[in-house]
């Protein structure tokens, strides 16, 4: 059975038809056969496809490239669909989080076919889970041509608000080291525990920066998420390990992130796990103040890592600007205001099409 979207219905009930196609992460495939489908019909746009990845894109040789991207998956049903209205509110799974963006999307795909600058449109999978499989990754390792611009909007729930670029995340291990011995004659030992005190105290005083990145205000953070020590409860610990988290601001690259931290614990043997760069917010870009000026609002900084940190590890300034509510997504009850969406839709409108403004 074939699952149509019609383009031409208006903007909630768009979101409602697609909401009511479950897409639950690795799922997608259904959803994304009716996006192709619907995209494929307008011929002002060139469509590919990478397993459920659809990107569409303009070619009308203007000076200037935007990407507008969305994922089209959700976390899993919890007896909320299908959708329903009351009064202003669409309820159900993927309002929020984001398939309300994903129809103002594929409204502006339709829309546009004399866009003033050329609009590539990236409808991806698996955002929803472990970030090996996350659609957007496999198209930037793929095809990272497909992805190119000057500027990228993620259609993420920001409650109408532009959110600029993400802080970084690194997770890192500070380990001391001691000698075992029988509790009961503790002073043949070294306490490895007890050497970590002074792991602890540095993160105690510890001052956070807040820097401005263009134009917006970061917030840093290094804080131990875990400790770890301990052998039997009459042995003096050998090892004790605190991992630390550090989110930094865009203004640092995951490696200056790095020696930041090993100089905060100099001495001590550090140990990085994981890591996930911080994205610029790219506002000061000539097209991005022009979406700016046409959104409106004050845009703040984004403090959590989001996929836009993809697009800027590719050289595109990226932001997160969408109708839904953040504070409701994954949630049973999520919902989105129906005339947001459509607030949302006529903004991305006017900075793309002069005729609309
Ligand atoms: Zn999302």
């Amino acid at each position: 059975m074939s699952t149509r979207l019609d383009l031409t219905q208006d903007v909630g009930a768009l979101t409602a038809r697609i909401v009511d196609v479950e897409s639950v992460s690795g799922d997608e495939k259904v959803l994304a056969d009716a996006v192709e489908e619907a995209l494929r019909a307008l011929p002002h746009l060139r469509v590919d496809r990478d397993g459920e990845a659809i990107v569409a894109r303009t070619e009308l040789g203007r000076g200037e490239r935007v990407v507008i991207a969305g994922h089209i998956d959700t976390v899993p049903i919890a007896d909320n669909l299908p959708s329903r209205v009351e009064g202003d509110l669409l309820y159900g799974c993927g309002t929020s989080d984001m398939k309300a963006g994903v129809a103002v999307a594929l409204k502006l795909a339709a829309a546009l076919s004399e866009p003033s600058r050329d609009v590539t449109y990236v409808f991806y999978d698996c955002e929803e889970i472990d970030s090996e499989r996350n659609g957007l990754l496999r198209l930037s390792r793929n095809h990272p041509d497909w992805l190119t611009g000057d500027f990228a909007v993620l259609m993420e729930p920001t409650d109408g608000e532009i959110e600029g670029g993400c802080q970084g995340t690194l997770r890192a291990e500070i380990t001391t080291r001691g000698r075992r011995a029988h509790s009961a004659r503790s002073w043949l030992g070294v306490n490895a525990v007890h050497a970590a005190a002074p792991v602890l105290e540095i993160l105690n005083a510890y001052q956070a920066r807040l820097p401005v990145v263009d134009g917006l205000e970061y917030h840093e953070g290094l804080s131990a998420v875990a400790i770890r020590g301990g052998v039997a409860g009459n042995v003096i610990p050998d090892e004790c390990v605190v991992t630390v988290n550090y989110r930094f601001a865009p203004d640092l690259s995951l490696e200056a992130a790095q020696e930041h931290v090993n100089e905060v614990f100099d001495g001590f043997e550090v140990r990085f796990t994981d890591g996930a760069s911080a994205a610029r917010p790219g506002l000061t870009h000539p097209v991005a103040a022009a979406f700016l000026a046409a959104v409106g609002g004050t845009p703040r900084a984004k403090l959590g890592w989001t996929d836009v940190s993809l697009f800027s590890g590719l050289g595109v300034p990226a932001v997160n600007y969408g109708p839904g509510d953040p504070n409701l997504a994954h949630q049973r009850g999520e919902f989105v205001s129906l005339e947001k969406i459509a607030d949302c839709e006529r903004r991305m409108l006017g900075w793309l099409d002069p005729r609309h403004r």
